[in-house]
């Protein structure tokens, strides 16, 4: 558990903290936010922060923000229903639509979840 971790749990408080890390814009959307910033769950950005194992949980990769949403086995089953010409695209592109930055939100909840078990 990081410094403050558990604060993350606490409704608004978990706004603040990524601001704190962070110092630069702030979305709604806790989750996608990381996506934006670069921080937040991701284990290559928990590896830095708090000298933790920047290892994936599935153990093939580092946690790199690239490895999370688009390569990660463990996550496969919540990239099923997206559009087939996303790999010719951006992640800067991609973030402009609806669907992709729900899709991403939900992909660091999940892994948020298994980072922080209740
Ligand atoms: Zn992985």
């Amino acid at each position: 558990m990081p410094p403050g971790g558990k604060f993350w749990r606490h409704g608004n408080n978990v706004g603040q903290v990524v601001l704190t890390l962070d110092g630069s814009t702030q979305y709604d959307d806790f989750f996608l936010n990381q996506v934006f910033t670069g921080h937040g769950v991701f284990p290559c950005h928990q590896a830095r922060l708090f000298v933790k194992d920047p290892q994936c949980t599935c153990r093939r990769a580092d946690g790199s923000i690239f490895h999370v949403l688009f390569e990660c086995q463990k996550l496969t089953h919540l990239r099923q229903s997206w559009p087939r010409n996303w790999q010719r695209k951006e992640l800067t592109d991609l973030l402009k639509t609806e669907f992709f930055r729900r899709a991403f939100s939900d992909i660091v909840k999940e892994l948020f979840n298994v980072a922080f078990p209740l």
